[in-house]
């Protein structure tokens, strides 16, 4: 979850007062990145995975299952590789928000070469073992799932901790201290947020309603703790914690660019898929042990770590600070990146006017200046008392403050001082799957199409405003079947001018269309993404075996659009409301949990099929990460991905 930084975090009144140097040098540091970087060329793609896991540990005498509070004793055994043999290591792990929680990345990123396919869901098992080697086999497991559905219950932890309105970072009514992980950074963040905003976090989620569920479906509280009688809504699951949002898991992937020019092009275009992967990928429609009438987890992380105060949320007029903020630090992109795209940046966006004409100054494009002056409207989160005065030239510490608590559904990722890494975007919408072949499908998906994007100059382009529209219909329950999208037909670039703007971008360019229509395409109206990632590879020279990989990744994805697979999350659903103890009141106890959680387990790590969520692959990527990384670039005729493919569409 961004920069780690050790040290003695500052209080957030002290944090608070730094805040003008930290965005001041922060935008130093970048000034130095861009200038020594802007003309960095001719990186190779390269790719990688971020999944971020629970742990979980079952009593099967009782029939429960909990977050294990033990990542903070795996991680010292699971970095071991990394710290004996930097550099060819074939895991990377690293901590994250919850004490339950770990994230697992490949030791090195992928390359551009196709072969590397057959790898990702290889590295992925890998990671899996790596983390159950550790574990007790009888009765604890890893999960890649979204949201524990029980989180915030009473005892959802092991051990088991009181939660507290008084003390610790949250004041939560739900979320344990002990539930946080230990580095300073998350509690200091947690406490931040909260002091920042003047109140807890409200997070709100419609609840389902089913044929036994109260209604209006009220909650009573505690006395003791005002705020939820104030924050929480009828007929919603209330949650007041970072740790509900933050405490979820998801997967993310990285690409570097060429060049700059190219990473802000894929941070645009693939800012138009984050919705479409969003709902394809839905994984979430339980919080807080009740069934939600949402699949995703979207608006609750977004909601978890809300630190605008109410001046900022336009509740009161504005006196202290300095903006009205349409959204929190955890929402979708404002604004698009390259300068092709201006005319479809529609949102009205807050700002820093100070940096945009400094940067201006500098000699930065206005949509440049302005994607980081809207950046750099948030107060940094957390300051360590070592790192406030800074090398600007060498350190990029205050820059990655603000950059890397704007959690978007794109991150424009610039290259890091001193490093031999080029410009990245990455792509942060999709919600983990219970399987590596599911999760390698979905990563292999947005890294092919990013392909096509380049090799097919495709344009995806519409309106940021109905990008924003298509996020909100991909959380609604079974978005996939029920909902549709802003899309566009056409996919090329339609009237360009001769800086290759687009030049009115028209409503004819998109429409409606199911996440079917989009994925699969549409007889005589629309090619659809699978058919132009096929014609992309029938463009490439594949080898067999790579090309099979790849076509079950894209037969599930296909599948999945289409409605013939369940998303996890509707299978989820249907799981709960099928169990024998389900009283059609929204109600998933511990007992459903449990059956839920071991079913997850046996699909997870033991190889137990689940037809309706991914049909029956079978497993062809075998292959670990071994020699190919010494020459990304493949050999005996084994294709690879950089450089554009000419032929149109
Ligand atoms: P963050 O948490 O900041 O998003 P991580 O380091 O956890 O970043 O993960 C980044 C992902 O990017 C990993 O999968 C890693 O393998 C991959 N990666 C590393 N270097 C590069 C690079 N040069 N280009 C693209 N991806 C990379
Ligand atoms: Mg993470
Ligand atoms: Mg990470
Ligand atoms: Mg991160
Ligand atoms: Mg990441």
């Amino acid at each position: 979850m961004g920069l780690l930084t050790e040290g003695s975090p500052l209080s957030w009144p002290e944090t608070k007062k730094y805040a003008d140097h930290v965005r001041h040098h922060g935008i130093t540091q970048l000034l130095y990145i861009v200038d020594r970087l802007k003309e960095r060329e001719n990186d190779c793609l390269k790719w990688g995975d971020e999944v971020e896991y629970m742990l979980v540990k079952f009593d099967h005498e009782e029939k429960t299952a909990k977050l294990l509070l033990k990542s903070s004793n795996l991680l010292p055994k699971l970095q071991e590789e990394e710290h004996a043999n930097p550099g060819k290591n074939e895991t990377s792990w690293k901590p994250e928000y919850a004490s339950y929680m770990i994230e697992g990345t490949p030791g090195q990123p992928l390359g551009g070469c196709m072969r590397h396919f057959n790898m990702i869901e290889a590295n992925m098992k890998l990671r899996r073992e790596e983390v159950m080697n550790l574990l007790n086999p009888d009765d604890e497991c890893v999960l890649s799932m979204t949201c524990f559905p029980r989180i915030g219950c009473p005892q959802f932890t092991f051990p088991s901790y009181k939660p507290s309105t008084s003390s610790g970072a949250s004041h939560s009514l739900f979320f344990p201290q002990e539930a946080i992980s230990s580095h300073p950074r998350y509690s200091t963040l947690t406490r931040n947020i909260r002091e920042r905003r003047g109140s807890k976090v409200a997070i709100n989620v419609p609840i389902f309603k089913d044929t036994n569920t109260p209604s209006p479906f009220i909650e009573t509280f505690p006395n003791n703790d005002g705020e939820a009688w104030r924050a929480a809504k009828p007929d919603h699951i209330y949650m007041d914690a970072m740790g509900f949002g933050m405490g979820c898991c998801c997967l993310q992937m990285t690409f570097q660019a060429c060049n700059i020019n190219e990473a802000r092009h894929l941070y645009d275009q693939l800012a138009v898929l984050t919705p479409i992967m969003h709902a394809l990928s839905a994984g979430a429609p339980i919080f807080r042990g009740y069934l939600a009438d949402v699949d995703c987890r979207w608006n609750v992380i977004s909601a978890s770590v809300d630190d605008r105060t109410e001046e900022e949320r336009g509740l009161v007029p504005l006196k202290n600070d300095r903006f009205r903020i349409r959204k929190s630090r955890y929402d979708s992109i404002d604004s698009y990146l390259s300068v092709q795209a201006a005319p479809y940046s529609d949102i009205d966006m807050a700002y820093d006017d100070e940096i945009f004409q400094r940067l201006l100054k500098e000699g930065m494009d206005e949509q440049m200046a302005k994607h980081f002056a809207h950046l750099y409207i948030r107060d940094p989160l957390t300051l360590f008392s070592e790192k406030i005065d800074l090398n600007d030239e060498e350190d990029s510490d205050h820059f990655e403050n603000i950059q890397s608590t704007n959690w978007q559904t794109m991150r424009f990722k610039p290259p890091p001082a001193n490093s031999p890494i080029g410009w990245r975007v990455e792509f942060r919408p999709t919600e983990v799957q219970l399987t590596d072949f599911e999760n390698a499908a979905f990563a292999t998906f947005v890294v092919l199409i990013t392909r096509v994007i380049l090799s097919f100059n495709l344009n995806l382009l519409i309106p940021l405003s109905k990008v924003d529209e298509n996020l909100a219909s991909a959380q609604k329950r079974d978005a996939v079947r029920k909902e549709k999208f802003h899309f566009r037909t056409m996919l090329k670039i339609c009237g360009a001018n001769e800086k290759g703007v687009e030049v009115c971008p028209k409503e004819c360019c998109y429409k409606l269309m199911s996440i079917d229509e989009i994925i699969n395409g549409k007889e005589g109206e629309f090619s659809g993404l699978i058919p132009l990632i096929n014609k992309f590879l029938d463009s490439v020279d594949v080898d067999f075996e790579t090309r099979c990989t790849i076509s079950q990744y894209l037969k599930f994805m296909s599948k999945k659009a289409s409605g013939e697979y369940l998303t996890t999350a509707q299978w989820m659903r249907n799981f709960v409301v099928e169990h024998p103890e389900y009283k059609h009141d929204s109600v998933v106890s511990e007992h459903i949990a449990y059956d839920l959680l071991k079913t997850c387990h046996e699909i997870s790590n033991n190889g137990q099929p689940c037809p309706k969520l991914f049909g029956c692959p079978e497993t062809l990527t075998t292959r670990s990460i071994g020699p190919e990384f010494e020459s990304p670039h493949g050999a005996n005729g084994t294709a690879t991905m950089n450089g554009a493919v000419t032929n149109g569409i």
